[in-house]
């Protein structure tokens, strides 16, 4: 039970830190993967409820190849075990999770909104911080445990503090927090 806790933790790091490096460093105009990922992520922060209505595999099949590449990498290292098994499957999910707590309770239906409930999945209210003031915060998307112990060490902060003074790489400004900064 604890490892498996560990390893759903995991998993919520990992979703933590590409939606972080996303927010932080991926825009439109980013090459390669800009025009792929930059714009749905920044279109996410502007219109936050506009996916709510994709289909699950619209919404994961980027994290279900991922996860598929992960498992294929563990079998080919004799290491797949049931924890490999595990990470990919929340891994997988992780935008779906995201995407319950941009819903209402009815649009979810009873077992996610009782999953909710007992804070099995992350909670609407806890989401709903990372969509408020300078949007740089509370990035993990799968549960509402890890985001306040980062949050409570500054780890975000802290990860671009040390990559703008090593590899002299700023965070990008976001569209969506000058927009409510300077109304126009
Ligand atoms: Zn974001
Ligand atoms: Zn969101």
């Amino acid at each position: 039970m604890f490892q498996f806790v560990g390893v759903v933790l995991l998993a919520d790091f990992f979703s933590g830190l590409v939606h972080w490096a996303e927010d932080a460093y991926v825009r439109k105009e980013t090459p390669v993967v800009g025009r792929w990922i930059g714009e749905a992520n920044i279109e996410h922060h502007v219109r936050p409820r506009a996916f709510v209505v994709r289909s699950w595999w619209a919404s994961s099949w980027d994290l279900v190849l991922t996860s598929v590449l992960v498992l294929m990498g563990a079998w080919w290292l004799k290491a797949l075990t049931w924890k490999v098994w595990v990470f990919a499957l929340v891994s997988a999910n992780a935008n779906q999770v995201h995407k319950w707590a941009h819903r209402a309770p009815h649009e979810n239906g009873r077992v996610v909104t009782l999953l909710q409930k007992l804070k099995l999945l992350q909670t609407q209210r806890h989401h709903a911080r990372h969509h408020t003031g300078q949007k740089n915060s509370h990035y993990c998307s799968i549960t509402n445990f890890l985001n306040p112990l980062l949050e409570e060490i500054n780890f975000w902060q802290g990860l671009e503090y040390v990559i703008e003074k090593t590899l002299r790489f700023k965070r990008k400004p976001d569209i969506s927090v000058k927009a409510i900064a300077q109304p126009a």
